[in-house]
C-alpha cells in the first residue's frame, strides 16, 4: 500500500481524511479534585510553572487554530479551567476571533457559581459540568472533597446565566455508584441539563483502569432502562462522541424532546469519526486522547517562529493521527500523560 502524501491544504486533515475542527484546549493539569478514576488522594506533580503557557501563549494558538487551521469549536479543559487565573481573558480574546469559534468549557463546577455571568459575558456559549453522584458521602468518598453543594450550585448559576445547554459528564464506576443512572437522568431531566455517561477509560494517573470493572456503555444503557423509554435520535451524530436517545414522555424547558447521551469511548468507539485536536497546558498537540506521541508547539512558539511555521507543524502533527485508540490492541500501553494533564 502506498502511503498518502499529505495536500497542501489548510486543515487539520490527516491520512485517514478525517479533519479536525474541534480544539480541546487544556489550561492546567491542577485540580481541585481528586476524582479515583483519574488522580491519586496526594495529587500529582503539576507542571512547573514556566512550563505552562502563559495567556498570550494560549491565545495566540487559538488563533492560528482558529484563523489558519479551520478550527471551528474550542473547548477549555483541564486538570480544572476555573482555576485558571486569566481564563476571562482567554476566553473573551477567543470569543473576539473571526470567524468566531463556538467556546465551551468542561469542568467539575466548583467556582461556576460565581465564575457563570461573567464567562458568559466574556463570551463563553456553554458548558459541561461533571456529576458523578448526587449523594455527598459518595461524592467525597469518588472525589476526595467535600465539594457536592458547590458543584450543584454551580450547575445552577450556570443555566441561571445562559451557558446552555448545560451537560453533565457522568462516570459510572462499579459498585461505587453505578446504581445511579436513574436518579441521575431524573435529576437532568427535572433541571434541564442534558446528561452524558462516560465509559471509564485507561487514562488514570495509577494505570489502576481494569476492562471488567468498567461500567459499558450496554450496561448504561439496561440501567436507563430500568427508568425511562430510550428512543433513537433522529439527530445526525457527527463527530460527536456521545450516541444520544430521546427520552420518551421528556422535552426540554424550550420545548424540544429530552436527550441522554452515552459516551462509549472503550466499547463503542468513535475514531472513524474523531475531529478532536488537543493542546495539553505545556503547548504539546495531541492527535488523539491516547496518543503516545506529541508535537512541542511551545518549543516552536518561544524559539520565535512565526504563524504559518506553527500552522504547518500543527497540520504534521494531526497528519500522523492513528487510525484508532487501539484499547483492544494486544500491544495497546497508556498513555504516560494522564487524563488531568492531557485535558478531557
Ligand atoms: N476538571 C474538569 C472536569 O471535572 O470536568 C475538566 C477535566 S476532566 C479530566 C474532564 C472529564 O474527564 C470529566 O468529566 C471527568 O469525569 C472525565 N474523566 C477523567 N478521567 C476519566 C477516565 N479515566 N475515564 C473517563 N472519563 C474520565
Amino acid at each position: 500500500m502506498t502511503t498518502p502524501i499529505r495536500p497542501d491544504v489548510d486543515s487539520l486533515v490527516d491520512r485517514y481524511g478525517r479533519v479536525a475542527s474541534d480544539l480541546r484546549v487544556s489550561l492546567t493539569d491542577r485540580c481541585n479534585l481528586r476524582c479515583s478514576y483519574c488522580m491519586p488522594p496526594e495529587g500529582l506533580p503539576w507542571l512547573p510553572g514556566p512550563e505552562v503557557l502563559s495567556d498570550d501563549e494560549v491565545v495566540r494558538l487559538v488563533r492560528i487554530a482558529v484563523e489558519c487551521l479551520g478550527v471551528t469549536e474550542v473547548r477549555f479543559t483541564g486538570g480544572e479551567p476555573l482555576l485558571r487565573p486569566g481564563l476571562l481573558k482567554i476566553v473573551s480574546t477567543a470569543a473576539a476571533l473571526a470567524p468566531r469559534p463556538k467556546l465551551s468549557v468542561t469542568t467539575n463546577g466548583i467556582g461556576l457559581d460565581r465564575l457563570a455571568r461573567p464567562l458568559r459575558e466574556a463570551g463563553l456559549d456553554r458548558v459541561n459540568v461533571s456529576l458523578d453522584t448526587l449523594d455527598t458521602d459518595r461524592f467525597n468518598r469518588i472525589a476526595h472533597r467535600r465539594r457536592l453543594p458547590d458543584v450543584l450550585a454551580g450547575l445552577d448559576a450556570a443555566a441561571a446565566a445562559g451557558l446552555v445547554p448545560v451537560k453533565i459528564n457522568t462516570v459510572l464506576l462499579r459498585g461505587v455508584n453505578d446504581d445511579e443512572a436513574v436518579p441521575l437522568l431524573r435529576f437532568a431531566l427535572e433541571h434541564g441539563f442534558e446528561l452524558r455517561f462516560i465509559e471509564q477509560m485507561p487514562l488514570d494517573a495509577q494505570h489502576a483502569w481494569n476492562r471488567a470493572d468498567m461500567i459499558t456503555a450496554a450496561e448504561i444503557l439496561a440501567s436507563l432502562r430500568h427508568g425511562f423509554t430510550l428512543l433513537p435520535d433522529p439527530a445526525e451524530r457527527g463527530g460527536a462522541p456521545a450516541e444520544t436517545w430521546l427520552v420518551d414522555g421528556y422535552s426540554t424547558a424550550d420545548g424540544r424532546p429530552a436527550r441522554v447521551g452515552v459516551i462509549g469511548s472503550v466499547t463503542r468507539p468513535f475514531c472513524g469519526d474523531c475531529d478532536r485536536t488537543r493542546l495539553t497546558a505545556d503547548g504539546q498537540v495531541r492527535a488523539c486522547l491516547f496518543a503516545r506521541e506529541e508535537s512541542d508547539l511551545r518549543a516552536a512558539l518561544r524559539g520565535g517562529a512565526d504563524d504559518a511555521d506553527i500552522a504547518d507543524r500543527w497540520r504534521v502533527a494531526m497528519w500522523g493521527k492513528r487510525a484508532g485508540h487501539g484499547i483492544d490492541d494486544p500491544t495497546f500501553l497508556q498513555p504516560s500523560r494522564p487524563m488531568s494533564a492531557i485535558g478531557g
